[in-house]
């Protein structure tokens, strides 16, 4: 959400007027919270899509809560103002720097496959995959929720607020309602037919049978119960109690409206979710991965998200070249090369079983220099371009056949948050497509996320062996790509953002436009993007196209296809002194809200 929202006031607390002890959800009088895409200062900082989710983070920040307890404040938040790309029915990846053990934590969110889910979950009875709207739109694509369990055991470890605490506000905020702005209408929109094929989900988003007009108040009284309720009975209510039972109920027996206002073509198919899967949930800590790029350390998610080996793959092959001493064109050339030969290995090589062993070996600087042999400065390769053979032994380029692309995928959020201790969170949490899986749980106003989507539906006859098919228990690849960067032991970066397998390529390129081509971190975020993954259709938005089209044109890269945007980043950069510079997106999906505890110059 962004264009304005809670019509109440959180503007006076985001303006720090608010008493200490009220919530800005419940301070009245103030108008629309700031929504600024840059924000310089010190003291601790949010960057959310969301003004009114980035006015309660800072407002936790402010209280003395550290950056664990805002980010869950402000996560929940979203799960209320951008209940299309997040909330308690999905999952994410959690990165946590602790400033004081100076040591990178990351939590493991992802949805997991219910047990009974098989390899052949998305085929047809004459083996051919479901098609990928009957896919999504049915239980079978709702995978076990981690959102929540992410938020307690990220409070549990690091935070120093309760559950309960930072569920409040967001409470509030669904209870009292806040302003629909022109996103929220624009997603249930284009989600509409999709929405009105379920009686919960069209009560809540389509009341009247019309999405609810920019300007109007809207509330989610289920929503906020839901919360309260949690924060009474604790997440068990959730993965155990009432709450699991109704989920289990709307995956194996889908609430669809007797009488649907639109017609439907195919029938909506049930989920196997058991009581059992969920109450066996439980979010991982994996190591985060780490790479050295040009002095600075990255670190990034590991599996089973890809966005981590991926990311870093590029910046170690992208090392090998000067970019900094190139033409704008040339350096991008470099950009999209490497991005092609790390989505070759991505697809290829990453799921969530891949081995520690080899996943090192994908982020080794040997293998890195064998894959950048393959860069022509002056020419492009043909893609697909092969995956290389990451076997420990390196020296020679490799060569040879094609990978195929995942779904781009359009949902989703992410949010940055530092706390005056030096602590960071960089959040990316999604229900996977704008809208998930189209369901509301009846009574409980959140919807469910379609994340077993992002599994491959089929296994490619001949093709080396998929790592990423469904299988129980497992969780789908994904692209979500969290990151912070160091320089020297410090904080530099941390940024992340939305967009499906997109992902990779923009926390990518906002990293070699801040580290190699000069920009500022509110010109690396502003400037206009493109996505190579390993295609021969690479996407870019139209004014990349109009700046370097012809040029990388001449220099062999294929013509792109252009999409009107790529990601809704988010971002802080660490300046001297706890300085601050926090950074949302000016544009881009109707542009973000950054914040600061204090502006002005750090001391
Ligand atoms: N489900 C996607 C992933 O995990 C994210 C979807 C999106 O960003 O639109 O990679």
């Amino acid at each position: 959400m962004k264009l304005g929202k809670i019509a109440v006031v959180a503007v006076v607390a985001a303006a720090g007027l608010v008493a200490p002890g009220s919530s800005p959800a419940l301070a009245h009088g103030g108008g629309e919270p700031p929504k600024e895409p840059t924000a310089v200062g010190y003291g601790g900082a949010v960057s959310t899509v969301d003004p009114t989710a980035t006015a309660v983070g800072l407002d936790v920040l402010r209280r003395g809560g550290n950056a664990v307890d805002a980010a869950v404040a402000a996560a929940a938040t979203l799960g209320v103002t951008e209940p299309f790309s997040a909330g308690i029915g999905g999952g994410g990846f959690f990165v946590y720097y602790d400033a004081k053990t100076r040591r990178v934590h990351t939590i493991d969110g992802r949805e997991s496959a219910p047990s009974a889910m098989g390899e052949d979950a998305f085929l047809k009875s004459d083996g051919t995959p479901i098609a990928f709207q009957e896919a999504r739109v049915s239980g079978i694509s709702a995978g076990v929720p981690g959102t929540l369990l992410t938020w307690k055991e990220a409070l549990r470890k690091w935070g120093s607020r309760s559950l309960p605490a930072a569920l409040a506000p967001a409470a509030d905020v669904a209870q009292r309602g806040f302003t629909v702005d022109a996103t929220f209408r624009q997603q249930i929109a284009d989600n509409s037919a999709q929405f009105a094929q379920f009686g919960s989900t069209r009560d809540l988003y389509l009341p009247g049978g019309q999405p609810p007009t920019v300007g109007s108040r809207f509330r989610n009284p289920d929503l906020a119960d839901t919360y309260r309720e949690i924060a009474r009975h604790g997440t068990d209510t959730f993965y155990e109690g009432r709450i699991a039972r109704d989920i289990v109920a709307t995956v194996q027996h889908p609430p669809v409206a007797a009488d649907p206002a639109v017609p439907w073509a195919f029938e909506i198919r049930p989920g196997g979710m058991t009581l059992n899967d969920l109450a066996r949930y439980d979010v991982r800590f994996p190591a985060p991965t780490r790479s050295d790029y040009r002095g600075y350390t990255v670190y990034g998610m590991s599996t089973p998200s890809s966005g981590g080996v991926a990311v870093g793959e590029a910046l170690n092959i992208l090392e090998r070249f000067d970019l900094s001493g190139m033409s704008a064109v040339d350096a991008l050339h470099h950009y999209l090369e490497a991005s092609a030969l790390s989505f070759a290995d991505r697809n290829r090589y990453v799921g969530a079983d891949t081995s520690q062993r080899l996943l090192d070996e994908l982020l080794r600087d040997r293998y890195a220099a064998e894959r950048a042999c393959l860069i022509d400065p002056a020419k492009a390769f043909a893609k697909p371009v092969a995956p290389g053979n990451p076997d420990g032994r390196y020296g020679e380029c490799a060569t040879s056949a094609a990978a195929a692309e995942g779904n781009p995928g359009q949902s989703t959020t992410n949010l940055t948050v530092a706390d005056k201790w030096g602590n960071i969170v960089e959040y990316t949490l999604t229900i996977e497509q704008t809208g998930g899986n189209a369901m509301v749980v009846p009574g409980r106003g959140f919807l469910l996320n379609n994340e077993m989507t992002d599994f491959t539906f089929i296994q490619t006859p001949g093709a080396p062996p998929d790592p990423n098919l469904p299988a129980p228990g497992k969780r789908p690849r994904s692209s979500m790509s969290p990151t912070i960067v160091f320089d020297d032991g410090k904080p530099f970066l941390a940024l992340g953002t939305p967009g499906g397998a997109t992902i990779i390529t923009t926390v990518l390129q906002m990293i070699v436009n801040r580290i190699d081509l000069g920009m500022t971190l509110p010109e690396a975020m502003a400037a206009p993007r493109a996505s190579q993954r390993n295609s021969a259709a690479p996407q870019a938005e139209p004014a990349f196209i109009t700046a370097y089209g012809t040029d990388l044109a001449a220099l062999g890269q294929p013509t792109f296809a252009s999409t009107a945007e790529l990601g809704a980043a988010t971002a802080i950069e660490f300046t001297r002194n706890g300085g601050m510079v926090a950074t949302a997106e000016p544009v881009r999906r109707g542009g973000g809200a950054a914040g600061v505890v204090r502006t002005g110059k750090s001391h």
